[in-house]
């Protein structure tokens, strides 16, 4: 594990790993059984008191840029994170409005093994330009804690994956990653987009504190830098006000030269809810409105 020693390994990356396992790792169970509707309810519950807006933007400028790198690529990037077959199932809603909107890259990230999609699906969609990445193995949040042959077992199993659909990107589910994870995600790909610049676990601000990505032996990480719909969609705003943050952080990400990434779930809980994908379209609309200007 020689990228240990890297210093921005050691800044950026050390500090957010998983130390101790999350709570679900320790289910004999899929934690998906837990119906979506109600585990939003606990996450909620859990994890938003008391957030203020105001909060967020002040930290939002204290991001760290000392890595900005010239930006040659699409002016938005979103990422489709589909967690589960119903998720799954939402998914050509998602990609039917996203393959006509141009300067948008859309990254759909699939556990290789979480649930029964068609192959010929996906090539399709890799045809129509969009990207696939893996979510993981099924989306149960043991894999990051599994020792290290059981877990090379299952990362041997991803890879076969992989293959099949030119995969070059990792996103870990629920953004949890150990040091043998990260081993076998920078073994197996080229990319890992597991790690956000800030996120918030009650009132307590955690993350990169770097909007943009950083390279170590060729590896690229990528950091997500905007609110994922999981978060913005429990808290109590309006679909004005979470435009708001949304674009605010759009436009210190431009004046950055720093590409914005933008995470949905096509899950009938989140974006794939129908008044709610209705407030997705109005996000890719705006952000690129605000992206071309
Ligand atoms: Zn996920």
């Amino acid at each position: 594990m020689q990228f240990l020693n890297n210093p921005d390994f050691k800044k950026y990356i050390l500090p957010n790993l998983n130390y101790k396992k999350t709570v679900y790792a320790y289910f004999p169970f899929h934690y998906h059984i837990i119906p979506g509707y109600f585990r939003n309810f606990l996450y909620k519950k859990l994890n938003i008191n008391n957030f203020t807006l105001k909060n967020l933007n002040k930290n939002k400028f204290k991001l760290n840029n000392s890595h900005l790198i010239q930006n040659q690529e699409n002016k938005l990037i979103i990422n489709i994170d589909v967690d589960s077959y119903n998720g799954y199932k939402n998914l050509d809603k998602f990609s039917i409005f996203l393959k006509n909107q141009n300067d948008c890259k859309t990254i759909i990230f699939i556990p290789s093994n979480g649930f029964n999609y068609s192959e010929q699906h996906l090539l399709n969609l890799i045809k129509d330009g969009f990207e696939i990445g893996c979510h993981g193995y099924n989306h149960n949040g043991k894999l990051p804690f599994y020792n290290f042959q059981k877990m090379e077992s299952f990362f041997e199993c991803i890879n076969i994956y992989n293959k099949k659909f030119n995969i070059t990107k990792f996103k870990s589910p629920a953004y949890i990653h150990t040091l043998n994870s990260i081993y076998f995600t920078m073994k197996y790909f080229k990319e890992d987009w597991s790690f956000r610049d800030i996120y918030f676990i009650k009132n307590k601000f955690f993350g990169t504190f770097n909007s943009n990505k950083i390279v170590i032996n060729n590896f690229n990480f990528r950091f997500i830098n905007n609110l994922e719909d999981v978060f913005y969609l429990n808290l109590n705003l309006n679909k004005k006000e979470i435009i708001k943050i949304i674009i605010d952080k759009i436009l210190y990400l431009k004046n950055n030269n720093i590409t914005p990434i933008l995470t949905f779930h096509p899950e009938s809980h989140f974006s794939g809810n129908k008044k709610i994908f209705e407030l997705f379209k109005s996000i890719i609309f705006e952000s690129l409105n605000c992206l071309n200007i």
